[in-house]
């Protein structure tokens, strides 16, 4: 079956942050008396924009700390580490490395020597290890989380001179993984919530094995092999009719954590208009978060979205120009329609990361949340930093990293996905730094190393309504 799209749909002018400036490679050129501190103090002043710590206390509590742990804990190189993890140097130079090794690829930069190579990544460095104040240096203001955020950052200034500089790294895998999108929900349209809940969770692996050979170093290993990659040579019509079938057949397990009765009875049956913030992760995936939300706000009229995309191009993460133009394709048509009666909004501020830090939040972005009855994250790294959000939050991701393992209790290597709820106010995993102590065996004979307490043994649904959710309650461990 072929399935026509106008390619015109999505021609669209990229925002500010996100419009690609780089026609020709530039050579990198890193001036020799660099003072590292001084890139250190802009780099921690960024963003300057950021919500009131009134308002984020009132958001997250008094207690919080966005993350598993603090960048620096890796200098003493602590238990938590996986084996074989390197320690800080080596972890932020092969980052630095596999950074400009992708600027190189994809004609950003031209080839750098062996000689700018190693200078940037004392730089970086340099940086992360210099004070900025309170007595603290950069990488002790940092959690492990944002690391490859700050490094990414460190380099724009480096580079470029400015952090705000658009990188438009990821276009090609974007851009096909677009297509094959749109083309997937075009063939297969189902209006079954659950199914396309699920497909939402689930669409996040489509294409991560070209994330992987641009060698991004993440938070932690990745440990499950993607079941829909995606290839650049291959026909799109192709690979959505590959991925459908194969979306189908990894979806019939189900996911690891699934809330999903309990999101039915508090948004989709709640009585009254709800207002729901949903923060959206990588591009590809996002394609299927707004069939999901256009099919969820058919179903309940007086279901009020919010939609949180990034504020500018990080990686392969959607900005709010690539949402707002999507909205534009016809398959959204009726999203379209909400927008115009008010119904759906797109916020411009969101977060200037590839991540979300309740720390770094924008005013409009908390006062968003702040007015939220309901919210939904998408992203593993996202749960890991907005624990103890002071909302019913539905955390929407794929636990295919140690770190996830670790927190989640969930086998990494089977490539599982989770929509999990979590309470105003509580967290759903605890005590991270002890995982090298607490060790099972999987399935396949492997060591897992568990945080003191994982998502699947605090998910609400087991441990306070079992009756709400058949699936978590049969997984109880
Ligand atoms: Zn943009």
């Amino acid at each position: 079956m072929s399935v026509q799209l106008p390619s015109t749909c999505l021609d669209w002018e990229p925002c500010r942050l996100c419009r690609r400036q780089h026609d020709t490679p530039r050579p990198l050129q890193i001036p020799l008396q660099c003072e590292p501190g001084e890139f250190a103090k802009k780099v921690a002043q960024y963003p300057a924009n950021v919500a009131s710590e009134t308002a984020i206390t009132r958001l997250f509590g008094p207690e919080y700390v966005p993350g598993t742990f603090i960048l620096a804990e890796r200098l003493t190189n602590p238990g938590f580490l996986d084996p074989g993890e390197p320690d800080f140097a080596t972890f932020i130079k092969e980052m630095v490395l596999a950074d400009l090794n992708l600027l190189a690829s994809v004609d950003i930069i031209e080839e750098p020597s062996g000689q700018a190579r190693s200078l940037a990544s004392d730089l970086v460095l340099a940086a992360l290890e210099a004070p900025v104040g309170n007595g603290r240096s950069l990488c002790e203001t940092i959690t492990n989380q944002e690391a490859t955020d700050i490094v990414w950052r460190l380099l724009k200034v480096l580079i470029f001179g400015d952090f705000n500089e658009p990188l438009y790294t990821h276009q090609r895998q974007v851009t096909l993984g677009r297509e094959v999108a749109l083309r997937m929900i075009a063939i297969d349209s189902t209006s079954d919530l659950h199914a396309l809940a699920v497909r939402s969770v689930m669409s996040g692996l489509i294409g991560t094995n070209v994330k992987e050979t641009t060698k991004l170093v993440g938070p932690s290993q990745v440990l499950g092999k993607t079941p829909f990659p995606l290839e650049l040579e291959t026909d799109p019509g192709q690979q959505a009719e590959t991925i459908i079938r194969s979306l189908s057949e990894h979806a019939r397990s189900g996911l690891a954590l699934d809330c999903w009765e309990w999101y039915r009875q508090e948004v989709l049956e709640r009585p009254g208009p709800v207002k729901l913030v949903f923060c959206t992760d990588d591009y590809v995936e996002t394609v299927f978060d707004l069939h999901f939300l256009q099919e969820q706000m058919r179903r309940k009229s007086d279901l009020q979205v919010t939609i949180l995309p990034r504020n500018g191009r990080y990686g392969n993460d959607a900005c709010h120009c690539d949402v707002s133009a999507l909205i534009q394709h016809h398959l959204f048509a009726t999203l379209h329609g909400m927008q115009d009666e008010g119904r759906l909004t797109v916020c411009k501020d969101g977060p200037v990361m590839g991540g979300i830090n309740g720390w770094k939040l924008s005013p409009a972005a908390a006062a968003l949340l702040a007015r939220a009855d309901v919210v939904v994250v998408k992203g593993a790294r996202a749960f890991e930093m907005l624990q103890g959000l002071n909302k019913p939050t539905y955390f929407a991701f794929n636990i295919v990293r140690s770190y996830t393992e670790s927190i989640t209790g969930v086998d990494a290597e089977k490539a599982q996905g989770a929509f999990l709820r979590q309470a105003p106010g509580e967290r759903r995993f605890s005590g991270f730094r002890v995982r090298g102590q607490r060790k099972i065996r999987s399935d396949k004979g492997r060591e897992m190393m568990l945080a003191e307490r994982t998502a699947l043994e605090n998910c609400p649904s087991v441990v306070q309504q079992p009756a709400l959710c058949s699936r978590c309650a049969a997984r109880r461990v």
